[in-house]
């Protein structure tokens, strides 16, 4: 059985305990790797590592030899496409097509991010005749990274990716379900020629390495990305320490279909939007909102499309893979269960794969309709394969409704009238809105994060690196 350790300092190195976690694929529910249970011992060599590297090798890089590693990192990655793709779907369960999409999205992290290390100017202010002012863009330091389980390599390359093309030396704690892909990443990092330190990654549980990673006092910068829960407690730490933090969290993203809508281009959008990834997806369109005069066939057209999906094996190309883990698997069907139990009208729901693995943790996806927008499942985020349609009468309720969460991390609007499409766009308080498709999550290139308990701090394209910088002001007198 693999036996995978952290990276710290360059090294492969065991616990400092030698503990060790077990890694069940969400698949079949069986044991087939073992992880390093990383402790604050851990975390504190890595912060150490990562200060040596940022005082010392890695500083000494200029921006454009940074950009050249991480850009021969994309090429090594897209050299081992396949080998990671089927790790990530043996972790974490996602269909084989999502994998390989996540590891062409994490090349391409690494290729952008690298091309633009060198691009990263600051500028002069013409605000005295006798001093000279300048700006300049200043890595953080040392950043921490706290990763989830449901888009491991994506999110370990656009935030460390950026991290690093920023000039921060680096400490990942990936999620203790889904950590092996990253540490693959990092051993081509290696390979590549990235100095010692400046990436380091310690696995292990949340409340034990991510708690002592947000704690640190070494560490310049947080990056966070998970549960608002999670994140808060981040936060808390992070202020201890008087750094700064992003937090891409959650999502109850709507999609409004108005009456005039192209229909046949918006189906297809409304269901894939919270299939992919199985529903486990943080800007996952999870609240369709359709108006009164369209409701009833839109909603039987999506109940078609839903009877007709399947949860399976990631290698049979399922509609969607299983949950993540056994507690995954539960919260949601607990979710199902007392939606039904308040007599929510279930419109339709897929089903299970018959080659599926008895032991796997596989959900069917159902589709409530109507649902009440005050309703617990049109309010929390259930994570998972579960979608509700709402009826509203004009723009206005549209708007109310799809701004009525706490959230705010995506929308989509579907209408054939541009003037109200921009209006109406405009009118989210969301990170993203799609008119007319729907991405989640967008791309590489595309500026991504949230309003509200979704998060704040933008990850993605050149807004996703500025954050991994600060600024120093520079004012010289000459006259
Ligand atoms: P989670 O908050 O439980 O875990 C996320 C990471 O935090 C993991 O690495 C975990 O080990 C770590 N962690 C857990 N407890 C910690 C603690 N006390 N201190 C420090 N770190 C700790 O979230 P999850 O269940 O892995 O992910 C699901 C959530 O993430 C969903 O709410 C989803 O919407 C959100 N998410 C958001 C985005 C985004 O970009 N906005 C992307 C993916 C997931």
């Amino acid at each position: 059985m693999a036996l995978h350790r952290n990276l710290i300092d360059g090294r492969d190195t065991a616990a400092s305990d030698g503990a060790l976690l077990d890694v069940l694929s969400p698949i079949d529910g069986l044991l087939f790797a073992r992880i390093a249970s990383g402790t604050a011992e851990d975390v504190d060599a890595a912060v150490k590592a990562a200060r040596a590297a940022y005082e010392g090798a890695w500083s000494r890089l200029t921006a454009t030899e940074r950009g050249r590693l991480l850009i021969k990192l994309a090429a090594a990655v897209e050299g081992d496409a396949e080998t990671l793709a089927a790790l990530e779907s043996r972790d974490n369960g996602k269909p084989l097509r999502q994998s390989r999409a996540d590891v062409t999205a994490l090349a391409r992290y690494f290729e952008y991010y690298g091309s633009a290390a060198d691009k990263l100017h600051g500028e002069v202010i013409p605000y005295l005749n006798t001093h000279f002012i300048g700006v300049e863009r200043v890595p953080h330091g040392v950043t921490g990274h706290i990763i989830p389980w449901n888009y491991p390599m994506q999110i370990f390359g656009r935030s460390v990716g950026a991290a690093l093309a920023a000039g921060n030396a680096t400490v990942v704690k990936p999620a203790e379900d889904a950590s092996l892909t990253i540490l693959r990443v990092a051993a081509l990092a290696r390979e590549v020629g990235f100095p010692e330190g400046a990436l380091n990654i310690v696995t292990g549980l949340g409340r034990i390495a991510g708690a002592a990673l947000a704690a640190h006092p070494g560490i310049d910068f947080l990056s966070f990305t998970g549960s608002p829960e999670t994140g808060t407690m981040v936060q808390t730490a992070a202020a201890k320490n008087h750094v700064g933090v992003t937090l891409e969290l959650g999502g109850k993203s709507a999609q409004v279909v108005f009456d005039d809508a192209d229909l046949e281009r918006a189906l297809p959008a409304l269901v894939n939007a919270i299939i992919q990834n199985g529903g486990q997806t943080c800007s996952a369109g999870s609240r369709l909102l359709i108006q009164r005069g369209i409701f009833k066939d839109v909603v039987d057209a999506v109940a078609e499309r839903f009877r007709a999906l399947r949860a399976g094996r990631p290698d049979r190309e399922p509609d969607l893979g299983p949950m993540i883990n056994q507690a995954q698997q539960r919260r949601v069907q607990a979710y199902l269960e007392r939606a039904k139990n308040e007599g929510l009208t279930v419109a339709a729901a897929g089903g299970i794969a018959s080659d599926a693995p008895a032991g796997g943790y596989y959900v069917a996806p159902t589709f409530f309709a109507p649902v009440a927008h005050e309703s617990v499942l049109s309010q929390e985020e259930v994570f998972g394969p579960v979608l509700v349609a709402t009826p509203f009468e004009d723009e206005a309720e549209a708007v109310r409704l799809a701004n009525g969460t706490a959230y705010g991390l995506a929308a989509g609007v579907w209408t054939r009238d541009a003037m109200r499409s921009t209006r109406v766009a405009r009118a989210m308080r969301v990170g993203q809105v799609f008119v007319n498709c729907y991405g989640a999550g967008g791309g590489v290139e595309l500026p991504f994060g949230g309003f509200g308990r979704s998060g704040h701090g933008r990850e993605k394209g050149f807004e996703g690196l500025v954050e991994f910088t600060t600024t120093r002001t520079l004012v010289i007198a000459h006259g």
